[in-house]
């Protein structure tokens, strides 16, 4: 463990799940650690203070957790005393460096399916025998996975724009950018820094992994020069993987690129639906790019299913389809989500992070039968809704506590879906207003077709 932090007084800005692990990590390494936190309820194995209560000329360094804004009056003091400004990918960048260094890096960044596609290529390495784990904004954190004696010879990391908007060292053997829509602009200051920081993921990358259907994407990255590899729901050109009819085809990592090596069958791919496809094409090509064969990649395609509360069938009952997309926790996901069905009874609402609806419902509003609308930003879907498809029903849901909440809004769904119809929970906007976690609104509204629907 020769990385050395002896004696250095680190401030580390955040006392959650990345800086805890980032402070376990330093401390091994001798490390004199502090965390500051702006919860003060918040505990950790190390002191604790309130960011508030922070006299910067204390310390010698200072790790910044993803969340933390640029412009916080913290990263500004640190900035200004002139202390290096550390971030846990690079330090586990670093850690690696020396105690791995044939350890190879693939990342993935992208509004939506991220989680899906790291766990996806995760299965594909291991299906290959490669000893991989995906880490990062999944799983574990990435200086944990790195600090493990047993090491893995690949990591695929999910990395958000908060934590590339930080990173400045790690390399990739691949990373692949899946899409770029509205999120997180609050937090960015405006949607053009958003895309930036997704694409500062090619900085250090060796190849880039490129969604081709995503015009965003291929414009930022135009002026990119290394070794692009696009994927595409199209029949793809020469070095560009894709589909051709029913079938999953590589034309990217073949021999000769006049040919096109068939990998799986769409029908393999579950739920069999466009934007689940589109993360199999990346994961795919990110498994390629460290050498796993076709044949691996496909049993592990006919193994694989997205983590839950990602267009999770809960109940089909009287041919009704009740659906948990929790995870839809912005505009794009729950427009992908919305376009997967025919005819939705459509349960949203919650925190829009500075996101708009319009375009969503503009492009949806024929799919949409009826609108169950909850939570803080619910008048912007409301508005939209009005503005697009004023004819759709629209029921405006309150409740004392989060399963009065689900169950009124389970009941209101209840009353226009018939045989055909699908119910989603898409709600396109975060959940922290009436809910834990997207996991805990996802949990509750299975819990309320269970009670309500379930016979
Ligand atoms: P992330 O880690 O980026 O949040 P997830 O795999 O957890 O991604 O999926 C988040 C949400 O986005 C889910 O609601 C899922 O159905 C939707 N989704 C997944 N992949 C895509 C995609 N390629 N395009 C649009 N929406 C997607």
């Amino acid at each position: 463990m020769p990385l050395s932090f002896n004696g250095q007084r680190i401030l580390i800005l955040g006392a959650g799940l990345t800086g805890s692990a980032v402070a376990r990590s330093l401390a091994k390494r001798g490390g004199d650690l502090t965390l500051a936190d702006e919860n003060p309820s918040v505990t950790s194995d190390y002191p604790v203070i309130h960011a508030n209560n922070v006299l910067i000329q204390d310390f010698d360094c200072v790790v910044i957790s993803p969340g933390w804004r640029h412009d916080h009056p913290l990263v500004i003091a640190a900035h200004d005393a002139g202390l290096p400004l550390l971030n846990e990918v690079d330090l586990a960048w670093q850690i690696k460096s020396e105690i791995a260094p044939g350890q190879k890096w693939l990342a993935v960044t992208g509004t939506n399916g991220k989680t899906t596609t790291v766990e996806m290529v995760a299965a594909m390495l291991e299906s290959g025998g490669v000893k991989a784990t995906a880490c990062g904004n999944v799983g574990q954190t990435v200086i944990e996975v790195v600090d493990r004696s047993d090491a893995y010879e690949v990591l695929v990391l999910e990395l958000s724009s908060f934590q590339l908007h930080w990173a400045q060292q790690a390399q990739f053997v691949a990373s692949a950018i899946l899409n770029i829509a509205d999120d997180h602009i609050d937090w960015h200051g405006s949607f053009d820094e958003y895309a930036q920081a997704k694409i500062t993921i090619l900085d250090r990358a060796s190849t880039a992994i490129l969604n081709a259907d995503d015009g965003e994407i291929v414009k930022r990255t135009s002026h990119w020069q290394g070794h692009k590899v696009f994927y595409t729901l199209d029949t793809p050109a020469p070095g560009e993987i894709g589909l051709v009819e029913e079938l999953l085809v590589d034309r990217a990592y073949v021999e000769d690129p006049q040919e096109a090596s068939m990998f799986a069958e769409l029908a393999e791919v579950k739920p069999m639906i466009a934007h689940n496809v589109s993360n199999t094409l990346a994961a795919a090509a990110l498994a390629r790019s460290v050498g796993v064969s076709h044949e691996d990649i496909r049993s592990a395609i006919k193994g694989f299913r997205p983590g839950r509360h990602r267009i999770e069938t809960i109940l089909s009952a009287d041919l009704i389809n009740w659906v948990d997309d929790s995870k839809a926790t912005n505009p794009h996901a729950a427009t992908a989500s919305l376009l997967s069905y025919e005819s939705v009874v459509w349960i949203a609402g919650g925190l829009a992070k500075g996101a708009q609806m319009e375009e969503l419902v503009e492009r949806t509003s024929k799919r949409i039968k009826a609108a169950i609308l909850i939570g803080a930003d619910r008048a912007l879907i409301e508005a939209a809704l009005i503005k697009y498809c004023p004819e759709v029903p629209r029921v405006l849901i309150d409740g004392e506590s989060s399963d009065e909440l689900m169950e009124k809004a389970v009941t209101a769904a209840q009353g226009f879906a018939q045989s055909g119809d699908t119910v989603l929970l898409a709600p396109a906007c975060a959940s922290m207003d009436q809910f834990i976690s997207y996991a805990d609104r996802g949990d509750r509204f299975a819990a309320a077709v269970k009670k309500v629907v379930g016979k």
